[in-house]
């Protein structure tokens, strides 16, 4: 089991085993997507928004 940081509330984080670097991961704490920016460790960042676009 591997355990990160959520960048945006500080939650700890639950990766399945066979998580990949791209892949996107929500958290439950806050909601936020993150990331998958290294995996050894692992390294979470805020993911862009590339599904949906808001309409800024
Ligand atoms: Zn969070």
């Amino acid at each position: 089991m591997t355990e990160a940081d959520c960048v945006e509330c500080g939650a700890t984080l639950t990766l399945h085993d066979d998580y990949e670097i791209g892949e996107i991961v929500d958290c439950t704490t806050c909601g936020v997507e993150l990331e998958v920016l290294d995996t050894e460790p692992p390294v979470l960042d805020e993911a862009p928004e590339l599904a949906e676009d808001w309409g800024e």
